[in-house]
């Protein structure tokens, strides 16, 4: 495995403050974390958050995502209580499927319902940190509702800009509810990005989508409760961990957390599990990146799939997401929506309610599996990102038809000899 895979553990720059900076992970120039705004470093390129010093788990304590503060890089303050997930055992489909062990890691249990409440405890807490008063994002829909909840938590105005008509009901009403404001743009997600990447450069409003490197920060946690928790119940890390790519903000979290794992001595480089991404083949770039071997994505303009929270032509995270595919060994695969659907069904069935894009990990693995990629004797752990009812009308639709009985027990019974 290759050096990528070693980060930090450096005497900390002038910048920093308490251990923590900012560091551009292009030309590594080294930024003030908290001192004023900034998205991108001075070269027009992504920034990550970089310590001094990284926990191994013994310095881990507490539930969900506070319980690794000492890996965050503010304190608790923005908080309804997110991470701490369930890993569900999914013996049908792991038979089906046909892996050595198979565990899903089911985000949409967590308060609004996805993992982006993981980021926004985090990215929220600096907003307040930093001083500002205005919040906003750009959303396929659940940025938007985790966005709003915890603006409205914190005391924050929230702005969202949502794609109009591409974003499931349930998500809207979150970010209804929560109080953001809401402006549908007659256009796809990518150009909601650019637009509020302007308003943000403008000074308009704090922007947290996962271009923010805090937000990634408490995302990583999906990664430390993951390798924690299979380690207690089959005594090693996961081989490979495959989900869903939309932005690739937990492409990159993931990898972030297993490089400070690796850092801190915690987790052997052999032992890093394979990060493996899973697109809509009707919005698949980073396949594409993949397949072909390029180091960058190439942005597309058209993008349509039913899993609407990862209709995304244009993934911002690629830069950091593509070298941690590669550095672990992982790959990405494209699926159909049909496949997608599919997989929902075979999650529901084992009692696991998830939204399309959610069901594209699993969609992903019955394909690399099918076409020998993933072996027989992996250990796997699929990421589920969002919750059933985030898109009620997709679940109608896969779900079975109601049928229409009369009002009386007679009745009711012939119906059902029929
Ligand atoms: C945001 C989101 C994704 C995409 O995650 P990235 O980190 O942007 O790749 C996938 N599924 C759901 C349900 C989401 O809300």
């Amino acid at each position: 495995m290759s050096s990528d895979l070693t980060v930090g553990g450096e005497e900390p720059p002038e910048v920093a403050d308490d251990g923590v900076w900012l560091e551009c992970i292009e030309t590594g120039e080294q930024y003030a974390p908290f001192e004023g705004v900034r998205y991108r470093s001075d070269a027009g390129a992504l920034l990550e958050v970089r310590y001094a010093e990284h926990p191994t788990f013994e310095e881990f304590s507490g539930e969900g995502v506070w319980r690794y503060d000492a890996a965050l890089p503010v304190e608790r303050e923005v908080t309804i209580d997110e991470g701490a997930t369930p890993l569900y055992e999914v013996p049908r489909l792991e038979d089906e499927v046909g892996v050595e062990s198979l565990r899903i890691k089911h985000e949409g249990m967590n308060p609004t319902g996805s993992f982006k409440d993981r980021g926004m405890t985090v990215g929220v807490g600096v907003a307040r940190r930093l001083g500002v008063d205005r919040l906003a994002c750009a959303s396929t829909g659940n940025t938007s509702a985790a966005l709003a909840a915890y603006g409205g938590r914190a005391g924050m105005e929230t702005l969202v800009l949502l794609p109009a008509g591409k974003v499931a009901a349930g998500k809207i009403a979150q970010a209804s509810l929560h109080g953001a404001r809401i402006l549908e743009v007659d256009d796809n997600f990518d150009t909601c990005l650019d637009i509020v990447q302007d308003l943000a450069s403008r000074g308009e409003a704090y922007l947290l989508n996962s271009l923010n490197p805090f937000r990634l920060e408490g995302q990583k946690t999906i990664g430390f409760e993951i390798l924690e928790r299979h380690r207690e119940e089959y005594g090693e890390f996961p081989d490979r961990i495959v989900l869903p790519v939309g932005n690739a903000g937990n492409t990159a979290a993931l990898y972030k957390a297993f490089r400070e794992l690796v850092a801190s001595g915690a987790l052997d480089e052999e032992d890093v599990p394979k990060l493996t991404g899973v697109q809509a083949e009707g919005a698949a770039p980073m396949v594409e990146a993949v397949e072909n071997g390029w180091d960058e994505i190439e942005r597309w303009e058209d993008v349509e799939t039913r899993a609407t929270a990862i209709r995304i032509g244009n993934p911002v995270n690629a830069p950091k997401a593509l070298p941690g595919i590669r550095a672990t060994g992982g790959t990405a695969v494209a699926v159909s929506d049909a496949e997608i659907t599919d997989a929902q069904r075979a999650l529901a069935g084992e009692g696991i309610g998830v939204e399309p894009a959610s069901a594209a990990s699993v969609a992903g693995l019955r394909k690399l599996r099918e076409n020998g990629v993933v072996g027989s004797d992996e250990r796997v752990v699929c990421l589920t990102t969002g919750h059933l009812l985030k898109d009620p009308d997709a679940a109608a639709a896969a779900g079975v038809e109601p049928e229409s009985v009369p009002g009386e027990t007679e009745g009711v019974l012939k119906h059902l000899d029929e």
